[in-house]
C-alpha cells in the first residue's frame, strides 16, 4: 500500500510529524516556564452523596492558564508533565493549593459537615521517595484534618511495582488519608486484587456511566461492581453523570456518590464557594 503513495505524500507526512514534534517541544519548554511562573489554576468539581443529594466534597482538577493559549486541559499537558518529571512540582502545588482551599471552606463553616478534597496522584508522583514527607508537610502547613483528604490513583499505579506502592498506601492509611481508585474498569486490575490494598472508594469510569440507559448491559455490570465493593467495605462513586436518567438508575442501585456535569462542571474557587453557599441539593 505504501508503494501507491507518491513521494510528495511522504514529505507531507514527514513535515507533519516534524511539526507535531516541534509543538511538543514548544509545549515542554512552556511547561517548564509555567512551573516557575506558577501559571496553574485549580477547578473544583463537586461530589454528591446520592442519598441526600448534598455536596460532600470536591475533586481538584488542574488547568494550565497559558499566557497566549488560555486555559489548557490537563489531558493535554499532564502526559508531558509525566514524561518530563514536571508532574512532581505541579502535583505538589496542586496538593498544597487544594488543601488550603478546603481549609478555608472549613473555617468559613459553610456546611454543617466536613467537606472532603480529592486530589489526583499520577504514577510518577508515587515513585517519589519523599512523597509521604511532602504530604505530611502540606498537612502540617495547612492544618488540615487528614481524614478530609482523599487521594485518587489509577489501577496502573497499583499494578506497577505493587510492593513499594503497598507500603506507601499503608503509610497513607496510618494517617487516615482516604484512598480512591480512579477510572475503575479501564485498567486490568480486579476488585479481588484491590482487596490486598487499603482502598476506601472506587470511582467507576465515566465510560460505564455514559451508556447507562434502561436496558443496558452496563446496569448489571455496575450492580456487580457495587456488590463486590460493598463486600470489601469500599464505597462507590459514579463518574461522569450527565443525565437525570443515569442519576435515577444509580440511585436505584444505591450507588454512594456521584460526580458529573448533571450536578456541575468543575468550577473556579470563587464559583465553587458560591455553589457551597447556595446549599444546592439534587
Ligand atoms: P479524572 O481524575 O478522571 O477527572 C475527571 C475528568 O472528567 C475531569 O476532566 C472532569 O472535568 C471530567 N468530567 C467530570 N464530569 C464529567 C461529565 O459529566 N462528562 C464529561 N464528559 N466529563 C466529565 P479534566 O479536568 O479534563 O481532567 C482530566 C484528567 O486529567 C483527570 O481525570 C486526571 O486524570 C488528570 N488530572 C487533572 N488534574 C490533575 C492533577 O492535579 N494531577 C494529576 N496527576 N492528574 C490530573
Ligand atoms: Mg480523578
Ligand atoms: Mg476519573
Ligand atoms: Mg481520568
Amino acid at each position: 500500500r505504501a508503494k501507491t503513495l507518491g513521494k510528495g505524500q511522504y514529505q507531507i507526512f514527514d513535515s507533519e510529524m516534524h511539526n507535531a514534534a516541534i509543538q511538543v517541544l514548544q509545549l515542554e519548554n512552556d511547561l517548564r516556564r509555567a512551573v516557575n511562573q506558577q501559571e496553574f489554576i485549580i477547578h473544583y468539581q463537586p461530589i454528591i452523596a446520592l442519598t441526600t443529594g448534598k455536596i460532600v466534597g470536591f475533586e481538584a482538577l488542574v488547568r494550565w492558564n497559558h499566557p497566549r493559549q488560555g486555559l489548557i486541559s490537563p489531558t493535554l499537558f499532564i502526559p508531558i508533565a509525566e514524561e518530563t518529571g514536571l508532574i512532581n512540582p505541579i502535583g505538589n502545588w496542586v496538593l498544597r493549593e487544594a488543601c488550603y482551599q478546603l481549609q478555608q471552606w472549613h473555617h468559613q463553616k459553610l456546611t454543617d459537615y466536613l467537606l472532603t478534597m480529592s486530589v489526583n496522584l499520577s504514577v510518577r508522583q508515587f515513585a517519589q521517595p519523599d512523597l509521604i514527607e511532602q504530604i505530611d508537610k502540606i498537612l502540617a502547613e495547612t492544618q488540615l484534618n487528614p481524614q478530609s483528604l482523599k487521594l485518587e490513583i489509577t489501577e496502573s499505579v497499583i499494578m506497577k511495582n505493587s510492593q513499594p506502592v503497598k507500603v506507601i498506601l499503608q503509610q497513607l492509611q496510618e494517617r487516615q488519608i482516604q484512598l480512591c481508585i480512579d477510572d475503575f474498569g479501564t485498567g486490568y486490575s480486579s476488585l479481588s486484587y484491590l482487596h490486598n490494598f487499603p482502598i476506601d472508594n472506587i470511582k467507576i469510569d465515566r465510560s460505564f456511566i455514559s451508556s447507562l440507559n434502561g436496558n443496558s448491559d452496563n446496569l448489571g455490570l455496575i450492580s456487580a461492581i457495587m456488590n463486590i465493593a460493598q463486600a470489601l467495605n469500599m464505597s462507590v462513586t459514579a463518574e461522569g453523570i450527565e443525565t437525570a436518567q443515569q442519576l435515577e438508575q444509580l440511585r436505584v442501585l444505591k450507588c454512594d456518590f456521584g460526580q458529573g456535569y448533571l450536578f456541575s462542571k468543575p468550577l473556579d474557587g470563587k464559583n465553587a464557594t458560591n455553589l457551597i453557599e447556595s446549599a444546592t441539593q439534587w
